[in-house]
This record gives C-alpha cells, sequence and structure tokens, in this order.
C-alpha cells in the first residue's frame, strides 16, 4: 500500500505537546547511551563519556551527505534523504565502507544547520523527511534532538537495518510514517560471515513485528550473487507467509564496491540469476511489491 503522506509546510509554529513527548524518548535514550543497548550488539559503553562501541559514534553524530532523492522507491520521492555515518554492521562490499569506519571523519551535525536545510528542501518538493547511514538506529540520539529542533511533526521515513533493541521501536513509534527496512539473509551462516553480526533474521523480524502495526514497511531484499537457494529464495518465501502486510522491494542492482579479500561477492548478478529470481518473487503473489523501487505491475495493486 502507498504511503500517503500529509502535506507538509514550512510554517514556522512549534508544537508543544509533541516536543515535549520528544524530550522524554531523548532522556529515555540519553541515559542508554551512559551503559549502550541501543542495538542488539549491546556494546555497553558510555557513548556520553566518548566510550565507543562497534558503531564508533559517541553521543555525537556525523552527516556525510544530504539532497532532494528521486531515485528511492517511488511510493516516497522526492524524498529528503540525510545521511548520517557509522553503522553496526560491517557488510562485505558496503557502498559507503569509509563512513562506517571512519565516521567521524564526516562533518560533525549542526542542528539549527540542518533544520534549515530541512526547511528548504520542503520548499523544493520533499514529501517526507529520510533518515539512513552508514545507520540511522545508531545515532538515534542526534535523530530525535534534531526533531526538536524542527519543533514540529513531519513525515519520517526509517531506513535501517533494523537491528536495534526494543527501545528503538518503542521510542520511534508514533514518530515515524514509513519504515524502510533490509532484509538480506535467513537463518544460517550467510548473515554472519556477510554481515558482521550474530542472530540476524531472529532480531530484524522480531523487530519487523514490532512495528508493522505502527506505521506503512517497506522490505528491501538485495539479491546477491550465488546466494538465491540458501537466501533469496527461503527469505522470500517466509516474508510472504509471515509478513503479508509489508510491501517487499527486491533489489537486483548489487554492486561489489570494496572488493576486499578474501571476498565473498566478486561479482553482479548474472542475467540469468537476474531474471529467475524476478520470476521467482512474482510467483509469490505479494498482495502489492516492488522491483528495483518501482511498483511490479504483476503484483496485486
Ligand atoms: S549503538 Fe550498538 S554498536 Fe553502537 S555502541 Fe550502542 S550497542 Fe554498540
Amino acid at each position: 500500500m502507498e504511503a500517503t503522506f500529509p502535506e507538509i509546510s514550512v510554517a514556522d509554529t512549534v508544537d508543544e505537546d509533541y516536543c515535549r513527548e520528544l524530550e522524554a524518548r531523548i532522556e529515555r535514550v540519553a541515559a542508554n547511551y551512559r551503559d549502550c543497548t541501543v542495538c542488539e550488539l549491546r556494546c555497553a559503553v558510555n557513548r556520553w563519556e566518548g566510550e565507543l562501541g562497534r558503531c564508533l559514534l559517541p553521543r555525537d553524530a556525523f552527516v556525510y551527505k544530504e539532497y532532494l532523492h528521486f531515485g528511492e522507491e517511488e511510493s516516497i520521492v522526492p524524498t529528503h534523504t540525510i545521511f548520517f555515518s557509522g553503522c553496526n554492521f560491517r557488510c562485505r562490499e558496503c557502498s559507503d565502507w569509509r563512513w562506517v569506519v571512519k565516521p567521524t571523519s564526516a562533518p560533525a551535525l549542526d542542528y539549527e544547520a540542518l533544520a534549515a536545510r530541512i526547511r528548504e528542501r520542503v520548499t523544493e518538493g520533499a514529501r517526507n523527511l529520510h533518515f539512513v547511514g552508514g545507520e540511522v538506529e545508531v545515532n538515534l540520539y542526534a535523530v530525535l534532538r534534531l526533531l526538536l529542533t524542527l519543533g514540529r511533526r513531519l513525515p519520517i521515513v526509517w531506513n535501517s537495518n533494523l537491528y536495534g533493541s526494543p527501545l528503538v521501536y518503542e521510542v520511534l513509534d508514533g514518530l515515524v510514517t514509513t519504515y524502510i527496512a533490509d532484509l538480506k539473509h535467513p537463518e544460517g551462516p550467510c548473515a554472519e560471515a556477510i554481515l558482521g553480526v550474530p542472530r540476524y533474521y531472529e532480531i530484524v523480524t522480531r523487530n519487523l513485528r514490532a512495528v508493522v502495526p505502527t506505521a506503512e514497511v517497506i522490505v528491501r531484499h538485495l539479491a546477491l550473487p550465488g546466494h538465491f537457494e540458501c537466501c533469496t529464495r527461503p527469505l522470500l518465501m517466509r516474508l510472504r507467509e509471515e509478513f503479508p502486510d509489508v510491501t517487499p522491494n527486491l533489489m537486483t542492482g548489487f554492486y561489489p564496491f570494496q572488493r576486499r579479500a578474501p571476498t565473498v561477492l566478486p561479482r553482479r548478478l548474472t542475467n540469468a540469476e537476474k531474471s529467475d529470481t524476478i520470476q521467482f518473487f512474482q510467483e509469490l503473489g505479494f498482495k502489492s511489491a516492488m522491483i528495483d523501487g518501482r511498483w511490479d505491475k504483476r503484483s496485486g495493486l
């Protein structure tokens, strides 16, 4: 189902009730940062004091680009996409590796300046505010402070690996309009080998169950070369079975950006892999679905 974003304007009004609610949520996250369990890696470091866990982020956030994006899922564009550095995953062939391993080399987030830029992007046609990374969830405190700086409710797209602890989704409940969640691997050895995190499928599907009742949910599945039988096939079948109300977006454009040795994903999909994967996806009969971000006319729209 397509998201119905409300009309947004740049009127300079502050929603006092919304801000009070945000302040309470910010306090909760700030307290957690003293013994950080924001994501399920549960590093238990004091980010307030500058201690670093896997995401390599202190309390502060760093933003490496923002722009009005026309190339994302067609249900959300044009979207003001804001990229936060730092990530809890270590994906093989990551496209943004530099900002994952050196997150503090990006410009430090200036809340007032970014809020002003968000207002500008609304005047340029942004339908929503779209937070991504790196990984946005490890930047939760900063994102909430940015929303408080804005002072008024805007439609929010939360584009994440969905590997947060339950705290994240409790704090975001009622704030997020659309989740875009990655789901790459089912249970089995591939997730840990390629993403570098344990209990991947268990955690992400638990979190999907938490957010589905609260917002529109798009689940991206990036098909990886040589991983149809072990990953794509079983995962899409379970998605169809267990999450009938999400919109899957099959992504076929994998590119091996880093080629770090020893590489496990050295190439793109072949044409045959791509067409077989699309055919399988369409035969599953999702209620609504996308392929590479475009509505699939063969799904049940
Ligand atoms: S957000 Fe996750 S990776 Fe970062 S310090 Fe907290 S628990 Fe560790």
